[in-house]
């Protein structure tokens, strides 16, 4: 069973990760999308994004930007940016370090980031040192959308990210097909509430 929210005392564990933005003038909050880009979906989450003028961040499979570089250049042509998460989506936690560090430096080559994710969040406390030794942001989430659980009770969802926004938080979804069924009901749905709201939606 997953949480929609990050627990306190794991964001206070680990200081080298980032679990929400500072504050800005406007209340703000960063969309992030995980495990793209994907020839269908994520051009139909930028076409969503735009109708709400929103930005915001998507962290790529450096094996999908490979394939599907025409949609990897209309993310940033439409003023969102890039985080990198792996060329493999390799788990942090499976991997021999070696592996793991050269499959991010392939990301790297296609994905020009500082930012990164950790797939599946795992990730050990030495990799996080070695990747902030290379300068990389550790971008972790405050609210797990849980778009890819097949079974998702969509509406309850909904209600709960809805009631837990934040100014700063930082949001998962997924530009996949395992998600593209709750995504597509969950990002307009909750766009339209935050935005009526007065919250403004930003890149990282
Ligand atoms: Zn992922």
């Amino acid at each position: 069973m997953y949480r929609y929210t990050t627990p306190r005392f794991i964001q206070w564990f680990d200081p080298f990760l980032i679990w929400k933005m500072k504050k800005r003038e406007q209340p703000t909050l960063y969309l992030t999308f995980d495990d793209g880009p994907h020839p269908t979906i994520t051009p139909w989450v930028l076409e969503i994004l735009k109708q709400f003028n929103a930005r915001a961040t998507f962290f790529c499979v450096g094996d999908n930007v490979r394939k599907y570089p025409e949609v990897y250049a209309q993310i940033l042509r439409e003023g969102h940016s890039t985080g990198n998460h792996t060329f493999n989506h390799l788990n942090g936690w499976k991997s021999e370090k070696g592996n793991y560090y050269a499959n991010i430096d392939s990301c790297r080559e296609l994905v020009d980031s500082k930012l990164f994710r950790p797939p599946y969040g795992k990730i050990r406390p030495a990799q996080v040192l070695h990747l902030k030794k290379q300068k990389y942001q550790v971008i972790m989430w405050s609210i797990l959308s849980r778009d890819f659980e097949a079974d998702l009770d969509k509406e309850k969802s909904l209600a709960t990210l809805k009631t837990s926004c934040r100014d700063g938080s930082i949001l998962l979804f997924h530009d996949s097909e395992k998600a593209q069924k709750n995504l597509e009901f969950l990002l307009p749905a909750l766009l339209d509430h935050c935005t009526s709201r007065g919250f403004q939606f930003a890149a990282i």
